[in-house]
């Protein structure tokens, strides 16, 4: 955790810096790096949270407990090949949450992360091509009323921090 805590920060000033050396200045990059708070959708298989459960298990397959644990991988929670997607919204998070297999312990829960979005691309139209393109920090899936940034993808993995988790009844 505290690994993950000092891998969001290096993140932030690294987003910072990026920003700071555009000709366009984005105030709120060069501030904070963009930070934002987001739900991300993931499954749990232990019985964390469960009559007072509040210690992390070891399995690999257990998303909640590894990425509190070990952070957000590129690897496992690239959605799409874009980037680790988080929604504004906890409805949306939650049903953005696919469980793979049939195991009736499977859970589903919200983590509410940090983010640093730096800069966001929107709206997001041809996502496959703007992925490999450097410049961006984030891209925006659906924006929402008064242009809310619904859906976004953060292309690196290092751009969230989980906060806390919220899980939901079966
Ligand atoms: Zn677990």
């Amino acid at each position: 955790m505290q690994k993950t805590l000092a891998r969001f920060e290096e993140y932030r000033e690294l987003v910072k810096t990026k920003a700071s050396k555009l000709p366009k200045k984005h105030p709120r990059c060069l501030a904070d790096g963009n930070e934002l708070l987001r739900f991300y959708g993931a499954t749990i298989t232990c019985s964390l949270g469960i009559n007072g459960v509040s210690s992390l298990c070891v399995s690999d397959k257990c998303c909640v407990c590894r990425i509190i644990r070990d952070g957000f991988s590129t690897k496992r929670e690239l959605k799409g090949g874009i980037g680790v997607f988080t929604s504004s919204t906890s409805a949306r998070a939650f049903e953005s949450i696919e469980v793979f297999e049939e195991n009736p312990d499977t859970r589903k829960a919200l983590i509410v992360c940090r983010v640093i979005a730096g800069r966001v691309h929107r709206p997001l139209e041809n996502i496959q091509e703007m992925a490999g393109q450097s410049g961006f920090d984030s891209l925006a899936g659906k924006v929402g009323l008064y242009s809310n940034i619904e859906e976004l993808y953060l292309l690196s993995p290092r751009a969230l921090l989980p906060c806390f988790v919220v899980i939901c009844k079966p």
